[in-house]
């Protein structure tokens, strides 16, 4: 039924016997930076790349600080504590998105609530997000409270879902209004921006991931980006132990955390880092290309990046016309060594999390039927 796709998603990749969903890209100096962190020993946490790091995404950012960390997840829960979220404060959040979000807020022992996505963003709606605070919120000495648990609301985290921007400028004035802490989970969205600035500087703390199959990878790692010096220097200090500078003491002011990327992954980002806008670019014509294709096949649309952004276009999402069609389509590309994958099961159908609240998820559940992830990788 779908051998056409699957022939054109082929082609696309070069008529490869099996096509990945996304694979890391390794062109440029990678092999350079990694023999050098090897030939000086500096492969732990010490070591320039670690800096050279730092402020070159910071320049390519546009953040005033950024602090690398070894995995997004823990740069998450480092923003959860960044923000003064605490045990059984409630956290808004989607319930369309990858787990790491949700284990962030449940690690400091927060409660997340599910707030349903936009039609056009596939991430947080801040008109869902304000339906749910004129109806559960009540501010008391300029906090947020939810009347009906007594839980006080502390922050708001959206997804910049497959590396299409949400509408974070509406979120950040409704969380603003609310007093509501914003952390971007900007995990997919590298070299994604909404007008025109980066992703993740639109609230306190914006969260990266450079796990293997992102954009760019340092195998596995994180950062976190920042607009507040301060809280990126204080980010800085609890990520590597707290500890009190000093040539030989050792003394620590703080409980910290072990959350330093060492050298050696920072050097694979270094080298990474040099090829983003040209990735981004190739997956921008990967993107273009499925868009063309898709606009004479029957039931099928793709998603394309929403109004006032700029999509790294991470994943590429097709939507298909229901669960059936979903499900066929899943099989045969699958079955024919084309791997697509159906968008995650949603947050409030795990174990964990199906008591949390939410909203009617509306959109939610539309995009939970329809979506599927095909091949991405950048080509080149
Ligand atoms: C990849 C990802 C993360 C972080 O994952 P790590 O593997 O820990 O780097 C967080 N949130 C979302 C939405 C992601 O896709």
């Amino acid at each position: 039924m779908y051998e056409k796709t699957i022939k054109f998603i082929k082609e696309l990749y070069g008529n490869q016997e099996f096509t990945p969903l996304s694979v890391p890209k390794f062109v440029g100096n990678e092999k350079k930076y990694l023999y050098e962190c090897i030939d000086t020993t500096f492969v732990s946490s010490v070591g320039k790349f670690v800096d050279r790091f730092e402020n070159d995404m910071a320049a390519y950012t546009g953040a005033k600080k950024t602090v690398v960390c070894v995995s997004g997840t823990n740069a998450l829960h480092m923003a959860m504590m960044l923000v003064g979220a605490e045990r059984d404060d409630e956290v808004l959040t989607q319930a369309l998105t990858f787990i790491a979000t949700c284990n962030a807020i449940s690690y400091i022992g927060a409660h997340p609530v599910f707030i349903d996505v936009d039609k056009s963003t596939m991430g947080l709606s801040p008109d869902a997000l304000k339906a749910w605070l004129e109806k559960n919120a009540e501010i008391r000495n300029r906090q947020c409270y939810n009347k009906h648990t007594g839980h006080r609301v502390k922050a708001c985290v959206p997804m910049h879902t497959f590396g299409h921007p949400v509408r974070i400028e509406e979120i950040a004035a409704v969380c603003a209004e609310y007093y509501i802490e914003l952390v971007e989970d900007a995990a997919e969205s590298i070299g994604s921006k909404y007008k025109g600035i980066h992703t993740g500087l639109f609230g306190k703390v914006g969260a990266l991931s450079f796990n293997g199959n992102k954009t760019i990878t340092t195998g596995g790692g994180g950062m976190l980006l920042f607009m507040d010096e301060e809280l990126g220097a204080l980010a800085k200090h609890l990520t590597t132990q707290a500890k009190v500078p000093h040539r030989w003491e050792f003394r620590h002011d703080h409980i910290g955390y072990n959350y330093r990327m060492p050298n050696i992954n920072a050097a694979l980002g270094c080298a990474q880092l040099e090829h983003l806008d040209e990735f981004i670019a190739d997956k921008r014509a990967t993107a273009a290309a499925y868009a063309d294709y898709f606009k004479n096949v029957d039931d099928i649309d793709i998603f394309t990046e929403p109004a006032d952004s700029f999509s790294n276009y991470w994943l590429n999402a097709v939507i298909l016309k229901d669960r059936d069609a979903q499900q066929a389509f899943l099989q045969e590309t699958n079955d024919n060594g084309v791997m697509t994958r159906p968008i995650w099961e949603l947050m409030n159908r795990l174990p964990m999390f199906e008591n949390c609240e939410h909203d009617s998820l509306e959109n939610t559940l539309w995009f939970a039927d329809r979506v599927v992830n095909i091949p991405s990788s950048v080509r080149l």
